[in-house]
């Protein structure tokens, strides 16, 4: 053991020498062989194969005890942080919210740049799920960055300076980057968000050197009346019905992408469709391809290979988006290069990487919409009541929207054979909207209201708000080996070690350690504020380093969140200045019930088309926007119009809603959000029963 650590921490040592001007590029090579850099986290998964494990084992289960905060930077925002960072060449890169980078001395936390590209605060009106950015791509000595915009840029590792800019989505169109780039073979492969409101999906491939664009793969079928871009959408084209689909689109590709250098194929996880539900989007049925989907395609050209349709025809946002992983497993005594997925939908996917063979398909928590998967067919058996759009009525489903696995980074320890999966037990309740209009630049879900009489015929077991665990998975034996305390509502990051070790963040503030083989707790640090992204690890001069980003919402939109780089290594010296009290919670003050009933109807209908997706708890405010039942400006029809239509909170991401609708509608979302604040007043007034 001993042999091993001294061998890591010299190779490290020796590249962690040249921070400076002479800073080695990262090269193609350097990049394939990145098990051999285990100083440095050169891309946002470690390696090609993205297991998120770390081959350092400085830090152990012996001594993880000592483990200790050595340097922390604060950023400027106190929106969500997602990112993992990297670290090259002494130099650790991160982004924050708005699409910003920070650069610092690993070592030291000395900074050395910062970029920040303006990203609009209108544009994020465009998105679902707040203004976040989840990291960055290293290549020769640049960086790309996907902002929030649309836009993929190029900057000098070294600077900060912009090498070059792109735009890669119509600005007329809702689309939005959170996710990071991936660069292989002097490419970068980019795609983007936006299909809660309507954008039709694609992934790009642009020039590292300059920003051409080299090939670009669409995940749905354009203009039925048009010839499609190749003969896979030509294809897909026969598995939609209706005529909305090619206008919406979907299927976005917001995060999951791989690139494996073995199959020389980039593989890449589709989000729902628009609407979601899919009888809205497709009136005569069909299986709505590429949605929801895992797809292959040439590195090179972008051209199809192979996909698997994770969940066909498709209703509960279970974006098939979730981060792809690779490694070499024994299935029915073959080997295999298999990519892996635990996928929103509550199932945990192995496929063969070179064919896109099922190999394993196993729930790994509970899922109520369907029974299992067939393994001959390769499709899930769904249970005829959670399909909603064809039933017609209302149905409590198992996993929520929310996902039993999203974004969050999983991580796997070749030590153990285990996958550890961040996983939330969630419930959604769905209805389709009978009503449903399909609307440019907005939510476009065609979800109805399900009433709470819904979620009163589940199971006495079921959670009635979400609870998320850390998973150790064994993906071979096809099950659970043990799972976390629950820690909080949000699922974290992980990070596996050869330490022995697991790091994972919560949203209850805190970042900690589990031993690898069973799940016990180590180690515990106190971060003041909700943890979800993925630490990532790293050494210099021999040393051991945890990075950590922190930064979300631990009760509501009103409690500071810290939005923190956290740097540990043992027996570090720094220390966080003290949390403070938290502000008690807001009360409830709206003024009394006013308006007519034909307010109180217009005000529910227009809140529900363009306010929910942001200010509703059902698309999981996780405390980034304001509950605005609790708003001082309900007792003001002035100042209530002046943010809602004259954008007076523009800049904070509040944009003008006057492209959409007019002052009547505004004081009629007032007269609701009144109403709204009122009933809940009463309710917490009320005696328990
Ligand atoms: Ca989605």
């Amino acid at each position: 053991m001993t042999t091993i650590t001294s061998k890591i921490v010299l190779t490290v040592t020796v590249l962690a020498l040249s921070l400076g001007a002479e800073a080695a590029e990262v090269t193609g090579k350097i990049l394939i062989g990145a098990d051999n850099e285990p100083g440095q986290w050169l891309s946002v998964g470690r390696t090609y194969d993205e297991q998120r494990f770390s081959p350092l084992n400085q830090i152990t289960a012996g001594n993880v005890g000592q483990l200790a905060l050595t340097w922390f930077a604060d950023f400027d925002t106190n929106r969500g942080q997602e990112a993992s960072p990297l670290v090259i060449n002494g130099r650790l890169y991160v982004t924050t919210a708005w699409s910003k980078v920070f650069a610092y001395d690993a070592k030291t936390g000395k900074p050395l740049w910062n970029y920040d590209p303006q990203v609009s605060g209108g544009t994020g009106i465009k998105g679902c799920c707040d203004v976040v950015n989840r990291g960055l791509a290293a290549f020769g000595n640049k960086l790309y960055l996907g902002a929030y915009d649309g836009r993929l840029i190029a900057l000098n590792a070294l600077t900060g300076k912009v090498e070059w800019q792109v735009d890669t989505v119509d600005q007329a169109r809702s689309y939005t980057i959170t996710g990071a780039p991936r660069v292989a073979n002097g490419k970068v492969f980019i795609g983007n968000g936006g299909a809660e409101i309507g954008v039709r999906g694609y992934i790009s491939a642009y020039d590292a050197n300059d920003g051409k664009l080299l090939w670009r793969f669409f995940t749905v079928p354009g203009d039925p009346s048009r010839p499609q871009e190749n003969t896979a959408l030509e294809k897909a084209l026969s598995t939609w019905t209706g005529d909305l689909f090619w206008q919406l689109g979907g299927g976005t590709v917001w995060d999951g992408i791989l690139y494996d250098p073995v199959t020389n194929l980039v593989y890449f996880g589709t989000g729902n469709g628009t609407p979601w539900v899919a009888e809205a989007r497709s009136p005569q049925g069909g299986d709505n391809l590429f949605l929801n989907s895992i797809i292959a395609v040439k590195a090179d050209t972008g051209e199809y290979v192979w996909h698997y349709q994770v969940t066909p025809s498709e209703s509960w946002d279970f974006d098939a988006t979730s981060p792809l992983m690779m490694a070499e497993l024994v299935f029915n005594g073959d080997k295999h290069r298999t990519l892996m997925q635990a996928d929103k939908n509550g199932f945990f996917y192995a496929l063969d990487a070179a064919t896109g063979q099922l190999l394993a398909a196993d729930a790994f928590t509970t899922v109520t919409w369907a029974t299992h998967v067939d393994m001959q067919t390769g499709r899930p058996v769904e249970v005829p009541a959670a399909h909603f759009g064809k039933t017609g009525q209302p149905v409590a489903v198992q996993p929520g929207a929310q996902g039993a696995h999203s974004w969050h980074p999983m991580s796997y320890s070749p030590n153990t054979g285990f996958v550890y999966v961040p996983f939330v037990e969630t419930v959604s309740a769905f209805a389709p909207d009978p009503n449903y209009k399909a609307r440019q630049g907005t939510a476009n879900t065609a979800m109805g209201r399900a009433g709470p009489e819904v979620m009163k015929n589940l199971p006495e077991d079921a959670p009635r708000t979400s609870r998320a665990w850390l998973l150790a998975w064994d993906p071979v034996a096809r099950k659970e080996v043990w799972r976390s305390d629950m820690r909080g509502t949000i699922a974290s990051g992980a990070l596996s070690t050869a330490g022995g070790l697991v790091f994972q963040g919560s949203q209850k503030g805190e970042l900690n350690a589990f031993r690898d083989s069973d799940g016990k707790q180590l180690w515990s640090f106190a971060a003041q504020t909700g943890v979800v992204a993925a630490p990532v690890s790293y050494a210099i001069d021999g040393e051991q380093y945890i990075a950590q980003l922190a930064g979300y919402g631990t009760r509501d939109y009103y409690t500071p969140n810290h939005s923190r780089l956290l740097v540990f290594k043992l027996n570090g010296k720094a220390q966080l200045p003290p949390a403070g009290e938290l502000p008690p919670p807001r009360p409830l003050n709206p003024p009394a019930d006013f308006g007519t009933a034909d307010q109180l109807m217009l005000g529910a209908e227009t809140w529900n088309v363009y306010c929910v997706m942001c200010h509703e708890t059902a698309y999981g405010n996780r405390g980034l926007f304001p509950d605005l039942r609790y708003s001082p400006l309900l007792h003001s029809a002035e100042g209530f119009r002046a943010v809602v239509l004259d954008g007076a909170l523009e800049a904070r991401g509040m944009v003008s809603f006057k492209q959409r609708f007019g002052a009547l509608e505004a004081e009629a979302v007032r007269v609701y959000l009144t109403q709204r604040a009122n009933q809940a007043k009463l309710a917490a007034a009320a005696p328990r029963p």
